[in-house]
């Protein structure tokens, strides 16, 4: 019961999405074991996870990416 849970950053970045789709707090927190309190906290910003609105995109697979260059190196490394 007393497991802590700790928010990814890719959690918290899938709320952030959710959250703009128009998903309420209560919908988010039932897909996860995080209270409804803690989703708020991340997606109003309140959490140590540093983000920008503005994520970079990824010349080569278009994907969004908050750290650009090592992202490059992972999508370089896994082919084409
Ligand atoms: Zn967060
Ligand atoms: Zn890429």
């Amino acid at each position: 019961m007393s497991t802590r849970q700790v928010v990814s950053i890719a959690q918290c970045d899938r709320w952030r999405d959710a959250r703009r789709d128009g998903v309420d707090y209560d919908a988010l927190a039932a897909d996860t074991p995080f209270s409804r309190h803690t989703v708020e906290s991340h997606v109003s910003g309140r959490c140590s996870h540093q983000q920008s609105d503005s994520g970079m995109t990824c010349p080569r697979c278009q994907e969004t990416t908050q750290n650009l260059p090592l992202h490059i190196r992972a999508c370089e490394g896994g082919g084409r």
